[in-house]
């Protein structure tokens, strides 16, 4: 074992990246030229914005641009205690100033939990011109009689002020760190990638969102309060809207998601200008060279960040499934009574009846098979049991009580879900994703043993470089470890190697007994139905063809004359 891959040394690394850049920090602050610590102050206020950034827009995909206004709010709280002598002094209001804007990201927060995309651009964009017109008019609490904000006592010269804010950047960055590694920082990266995967897994898609906008403000509302200290008397023309998305430019820019490459991006931010302004060439041009490398990176060619990520892990290769390993068998447990019951389920898009007054039953610790040609509706089924097609006809019930509400809520009562398409974010580990799709306590061993059991890649594995086969059984192995009482699965075999399909078949057969959960499986390949499934369902036009205990199903006439070709059930 590599000394970076111990457990203990893992754990301790973010604090010695943290004593070290402390340390680089000092240095600085004592051999710099006087000028060039000031710029490394406004380098540090960068940072700090961007980071926030990189939680909203990088890890939770919200398009947010009006960082700049919430960096107005933590500078307004702090001259507003500096005025008022608020108890404390400047660390206080410093933290104040990151709740306060907190606050403000919790309101703007919520329009996003209804818009996307271009639309919520346009509102966080209005929302920084706003508040930048109503900054001009109202100035800086203490602007107008010039009562500059009092530093620290310790850190009141600039030397030493610099210094005070790389420990700030410190603090900050250890948050981020670790909200990313949690619940949080897992739920953001899983709602930007799907919100519909966001909430089969029973987690809240509004919190997700609300808490990253809430810490990524607070992080702006810090900068813009450590600006206050740094130049005394805040002024409306560092908070413009066109300030605030030109750092957004520069945040996709640099993936500013990844804590070093937000503080690249910010040595950027005040070098680029710098430079500039040494050449004689007028500071826009600036906001020119972010906006084109900004558009490198919107357009999906990737950003700067990711690409030296790429470099350095080159040698890495793509995991996928090894599900070649023999498994003890375990006696499988005779079926009981129904756990899931469904009746009358109709579901009609526009004209067509996707389905029409469809019952079926899983049986408490057995496998039910859902088979039908392509179009027959069996995702449409799976979408009305979990919640997400509300205007479902027909009932539903868990354990005898009836299944109703949001798919989180139907998550949470004991039924879970996997999808057809990929919902799994590549920018987990396997553990992580896991850990925070089961939404329970795990061991580290339990976790290793699921995924061994399945063949996947080990948890500490990026899902970046797990193959798509391997994701959806990651996707499976998360909601297995859930414990529900059911689980619906969608075509969970589609990405897997032919010889894999028997392997995975062996594997699920043993879900009820080694995980306590029932399955309603949906999958094409007979081979894997026939070994797997106690009783089957057949769909057709979303009609209820067949159902049964399966050699009766397969045998039917009905069956063999309506379903792919009667030459593949002989
Ligand atoms: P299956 O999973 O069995 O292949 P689906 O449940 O995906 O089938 O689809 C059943 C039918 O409903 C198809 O005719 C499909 O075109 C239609 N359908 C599914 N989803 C939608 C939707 N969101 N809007 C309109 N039609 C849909
Ligand atoms: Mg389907």
């Amino acid at each position: 074992m590599r000394l970076a891959e111990h457990p203990v040394a893992r754990a301790g690394l973010p604090f010695l990246v943290a004593a070290a850049a402390i340390a680089v920090g000092y240095a600085l602050s004592v051999g710099l030229a006087g000028y060039f610590v000031y710029l490394g102050v406004s380098a540090v206020v960068a940072a700090i914005a961007l980071l926030g950034l990189g939680v909203v827009t990088g890890t939770a995909g919200m398009i947010s641009l009006c960082q700049l206004t919430f960096a107005a709010v933590g500078a307004f709280v702090v001259s507003a205690c500096n005025v008022a002598g608020v108890p404390g002094g400047f660390v206080t209001w410093l933290l104040l100033g990151g709740l306060a804007a907190a606050i403000a990201g919790v309101l703007v927060g919520l329009p996003a939990l209804r818009l996307r995309g271009i639309t919520l651009a346009v509102v966080t964009l209005g929302l920084a011109a706003a508040a930048d017109l109503t900054l001009v008019q109202i100035q800086f609490p203490g602007a107008t009689e010039g009562l500059s904000v009092e530093r620290p006592e310790a850190f009141s010269d600039d030397r030493s002020y610099f210094l005070f804010a790389v420990l700030v950047l410190v603090a900050c960055g250890l948050l981020v760190h670790f909200l990313r590694r949690g619940r949080w920082g897992s739920s953001w990266h899983l709602v930007a990638f799907s919100e519909r995967g966001t909430a089969a897994v029973g987690a809240g898609v509004r919190t997700s969102k609300l808490t990253a906008f809430a810490v990524s403000a607070a992080l702006g509302g810090i900068s813009g309060g450590l600006l206050t200290g740094q130049v005394g008397l805040a002024f409306p023309a560092s908070f413009t809207a066109i300030q605030s998305l030109a750092l957004y430019v520069l945040a996709i820019m640099s993936g500013a998601h990844l804590i070093d490459m937000a503080v690249f991006g910010a040595l950027l931010w005040v070098a680029v200008p710098e430079l500039l302004k040494r050449w004689g060439v007028p500071q826009d041009w600036g906001f020119v060279v972010f906006g084109v490398l900004g558009v490198q990176a919107l357009t999906g060619r990737g950003n700067l960040g990711t690409a030296v990520r790429n470099l350095w892990y080159r040698r890495g290769t793509t995991a996928g499934v090894g599900l070649t390993a023999e498994v003890a068998d375990v006696e499988p447990l005779p079926p009981g009574d129904p756990v899931l019951e469904v009746r009358g389920l109709s579901v009609s898009f526009g004209h067509v009846a996707a389905l029409s007054d469809v019952d079926i039953a899983v049986p408490e610790r057995g496998i039910l098979g859902v088979i039908g040609p392509n179009g027959a509706g069996k995702s449409t089924l799976v979408d009305a049991i979990s919640g997400f097609l509300p205007r479902a006809a027909g009932t539903v019930t868990l354990d005898g009580r009836p299944l109703t509400g949001s798919p989180t809520r139907r998550a949470r009562a004991g039924l879970r879900r996997t999808f057809q398409q990929d919902r799994v974010p590549p920018g987990l580990t396997v553990g992580a994703y896991v850990r925070f799709v089961a939404r329970r306590r795990l061991t580290a061993r339990e976790a290793a043993d699921a995924l061994e059991f399945f063949g996947c890649p080990p948890p500490r594995t990026p899902l970046s470089r797990v193959d798509a086969g391997a994701r959806r059984l990651v996707e499976v192995v998360g909601h297995l470890l859930a414990k529900p009482r059911v689980l619906l699965l969608d075509e969970p075999a589609a990405g897997l190697p032919h010889e894999e399909h028997v392997a995975f078949g062996r594997r699920l057969r043993q879900v009820p007994a080694r995980f306590g959960v029932s399955v309603l499986l949906i999958e094409h390949d007979l081979d894997l139905v026939r070994s797997v499934c106690d009783t089957l369902t057949v769909l057709d036009f979303g009609q209820v063809l067949a159902s049964g205990p399966q050699a009766d199903v397969l045998a039917d006439p009905a069956v063999l004359k309506a379903y792919m070709g009667e030459t593949e059930l002989l």
